[in-house]
């Protein structure tokens, strides 16, 4: 067991998951849990999700020596207002939001001295959400990114890593700023490059009827995943991550161009020599464990 009492604001997928997994490896006393929503606490009850839910969330703090803020970006301000009264002293407060700049901005100055604020980021996901979407696996052999303050409190910052270990996964620090620009290559303008292809094919829709749906396998099926996911999450990530992400569609923009007129001046070696490239990069992926190179990468994925 590595906390007493863990608190998780809002029960979506994150925090589902981190509940099933907090179980399957025994790491809390306790886990209790609130939502916003009267249906959502009702779900979570009936599913057993954490030992005890609350109707607020300064009631699910109380004695908590762990606080996970798990809801979306826009929304961590205002849940920090609220809790902030009644934290515990000496309680660890963490965050798995999508942005860790804009969140620390929003959450640090509300928050008392006797408390450690260790804001973090789970690297993994599906598209699913809610207090059902949750599954213990979620995390394991997946990286969480921690952002322990400068001057922080070294002991805290060790026992949630050791925390995040024991959910399953591998733990690296990065400085708040380093994180966004990372995150946008990797996850926030991948997104909305998704939600904007599935876009263009849903404006084309009375042209080609059936067909886009029909023939999606062919890379277009993935994208349609990718942009099921939640539109209020992706909504705060970009709304708070906008420096970095509009940095990287910039890149995006140019490079796009480039091929556009390779293509449109038949110049085959340039589109060869940047394919082989990005095929190199595919191949690292798989070698660091990070997926696998079955045919169907993301299809089969769990939920
Ligand atoms: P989710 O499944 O949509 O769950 C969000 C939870 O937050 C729900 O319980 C919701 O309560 C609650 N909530 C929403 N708005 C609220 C508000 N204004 N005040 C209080 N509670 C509110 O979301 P999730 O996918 O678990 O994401 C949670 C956090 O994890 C986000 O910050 C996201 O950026 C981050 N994250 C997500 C992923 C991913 O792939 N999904 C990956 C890594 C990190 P109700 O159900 O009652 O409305």
């Amino acid at each position: 067991m590595i906390y007493q009492r863990i608190a998780l604001i809002g029960l979506g997928l994150i925090a589902g998951s981190m509940a099933h997994a907090t179980r399957r490896a025994d790491l809390a006393g306790e886990i209790v849990g609130t939502a916003r929503s009267s249906e959502t606490l009702e779900i979570a009850r009936e599913i057993n999700l954490c030992d005890r839910i609350v109707d607020t969330a300064a009631e699910a703090v109380k004695d908590a020596d762990l606080v996970v803020l798990c809801v979306p970006v826009g929304a961590m301000e205002a849940v920090t207002k609220e809790i902030a009264p009644h934290l515990e002293p000496g309680c660890t407060v963490t965050d798995v939001g999508s942005v860790k700049k804009a969140v620390i901005d929003a959450v640090a100055p509300h928050l008392p001295d006797h408390v450690h604020f260790i804001p973090g980021h789970p690297l993994a996901g599906t598209e699913h959400s809610g207090p059902r979407s949750g599954f213990a696996e979620l995390f394991d052999k997946r990286f969480t990114i921690l952002v322990p303050p400068p001057g922080g409190d070294a002991q805290a910052a060790e026992k949630l890593r050791k925390y995040w270990e024991g959910l399953g996964a591998y733990v690296d620090e990065m400085d708040p700023e380093h994180h966004d620009l990372v995150l946008a290559v990797t996850s926030h303008c991948p997104h909305l490059i998704a939600y904007t292809m599935v876009g263009v094919a849903d404006d084309l829709r009375r042209v080609t009827d059936s067909e886009v749906i029909k023939y999606s396998a062919a890379g277009f099926r993935d994208f349609t995943r990718i942009a099921a996911s939640d539109p209020t999450m992706w909504r705060d990530v970009f709304l708070n991550n906008k420096d970095a992400t509009l940095e990287i569609l910039g890149r995006f923009t140019e490079e796009l161009f480039a091929l556009q007129r390779a293509i449109r001046t038949g110049d085959g070696e340039q589109l060869f020599d940047y394919f082989t490239r990005t095929r190199a990069i595919r191949r690292g992926i798989i070698q660091a464990g990070q997926d696998t190179d079955a045919p169907d990468f993301g299809r089969g994925a769990k939920r």
